[in-house]
């Protein structure tokens, strides 16, 4: 057996970030920075008002003060008026302060009199008020993006405010699926003796999507080298990484590993990983085509610890993300956590809620079994409860937040059991 820890860096030190593309601004929302971009204008790029009202200088204003309204500038214009001492100029949000002024007074605060040609303000105003102020949001050379930084939309408007029009993101990995086993038939067929519906792989599919994956079904595959072979060797020609579930453990039919280990000899490893579920797992890299093959145990659930153990970060490494990582957290037990001594961290859903007083609690954990793939259905998290003798009610174990979208409303009937 091999920790952890070992299986992970095996898998990750093998993996960097997929070419880069450029992509049209406005293609890139969601998508991953491949370069940095630097601000190459200050934003606000001029002095301008944040209100509409009338723009003056500070220090004139005392209480009941009268200003002669010198001109009006809106949005998009300027005004070659300057605002001299007992003067002001009306100004729309947006306009450029004028000459002279350094404050905005909000028209709601001013009495408009004999038809706009004054303004009577009656409150003083603080020097700068309803300005805003140039480079206040970017200063010029500031980074606006990073590699690895997800755009979302407010980052995107403000890359377009800089007048980036593209930019170049990662591309979305494309991600194969194929399960193998001759026991497996499609879920819209009727199962004869024997057989079962192939869970994995819808379950891989959508795991893949939520991780925002692109995805490529490739099927169910036999127990048979032959097949293994040609469906793999298909495979890494079209995917930039290739799922396989079952045919890597000890049976005399898994031949996952054995095929992985004749394609790419240099780099397959079959690993006995020492964690439960999941413990049989083999890496492949392809150094040809820059594709990694990820052999996971055939058990349902196996399969998603696996997903979630190496897979995941994986495919988020390349698909340029800086965190790779699910946020992994302190929690308090509301249950016993029974495990006995094996030399392996055992992997355990459960179903965890932030309390009032901020703390979260692992409310419940699912019945274990990596067959048992309902039991573990809409758990929110997977605690990592190292080996050694459990754990008791009210001790704190470290989870792994699997969907924090539910952290605060889980009801009674959404429990795994
Ligand atoms: P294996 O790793 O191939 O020995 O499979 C281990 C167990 O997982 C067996 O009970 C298989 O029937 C089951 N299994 C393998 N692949 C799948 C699948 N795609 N969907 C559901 N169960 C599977
Ligand atoms: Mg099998």
């Amino acid at each position: 057996m091999i920790s952890f820890d070992e299986a992970r860096s095996f898998v990750l030190s093998r993996l960097e970030p997929l070419a880069p593309v450029e992509r049209a601004l406005a293609e890139a929302i969601g998508l991953v920075a491949a370069s940095t971009v630097t601000a190459t204008e200050p934003a606000p790029s001029f002095v301008n008002s944040a209100m509409d009202g009338f723009a003056v200088r500070a220090s004139d204003v005392t209480s009941a003060t009268r200003l002669r309204v010198v001109d009006s500038v809106f949005a998009g214009e300027t005004s070659a008026a300057v605002v001299g001492d007992g003067e002001a100029m009306r100004i729309m949000t947006g306009a450029p302060l004028p000459v002279g002024a350094d404050s905005v007074c909000p028209r709601e605060d001013v009495i408009v009199e004999a038809d706009g040609q004054y303004v009577r303000i009656g409150r003083p105003v603080a020097l700068g008020d309803c300005v805003r102020h140039v480079g206040e949001d970017l200063r010029v050379g500031e980074t606006l993006v990073r590699p690895g930084d997800v755009i979302d939309p407010a980052l995107l408007g403000a890359l377009a405010g800089q007048g980036v029009t593209a930019l170049s993101v990662q591309r979305v990995p494309l991600v194969g699926v194929l399960s193998t086993g001759n026991e497996l038939i499609d879920a819209a067929a009727r199962p004869g003796p024997g057989q079962i519906r192939d869970s994995n792989r819808p379950t891989l599919l959508a795991a893949l999507r939520q991780s925002g994956m692109a995805t490529l079904d490739l099927g169910i595959v036999r127990d048979s080298k032959a097949d293994l072979r040609a469906a793999f060797e298909r495979a890494r020609s079209t995917c930039d990484a290739v799922i396989s579930t079952g045919g890597v453990s000890a049976g005399d039919a898994d031949f996952v590993k054995v095929v992985l280990g004749e394609l790419f000899a240099e780099s397959a490893r079959s690993m006995q990983v020492a964690i439960r579920p999941g413990k049989p797992f083999t890496f492949a890299y392809d150094e040809s085509s820059n594709t990694p093959f990820f052999g996971l145990a055939g058990n349902p659930v196996s399969t998603l610890v696996g997903f979630e153990l190496f897979v995941r970060p994986a495919l988020l490494r390349l698909a340029g993300r800086r965190d790779i990582e699910r946020a992994t957290v302190s929690m308090v037990l509301d249950c016993d956590l029974v495990r006995e001594r094996d030399g392996k961290i055992h992997l355990i859903h459960g179903v965890c809620r932030i309390h009032d007083d901020g703390v979260i609690h692992v409310e419940r954990l699912a019945r274990r079994g990596s067959h048992l793939l309902f039991a573990i259905a809409r758990a929110n998290c997977l605690v990592l409860a190292p080996d050694g003798d459990g754990a008791t009610i009210g001790d704190t174990v470290r989870a792994m937040i699997l969907d924090d979208s539910q952290l605060n409303a889980i009801t009674e009937s959404a429990r795994p059991r």
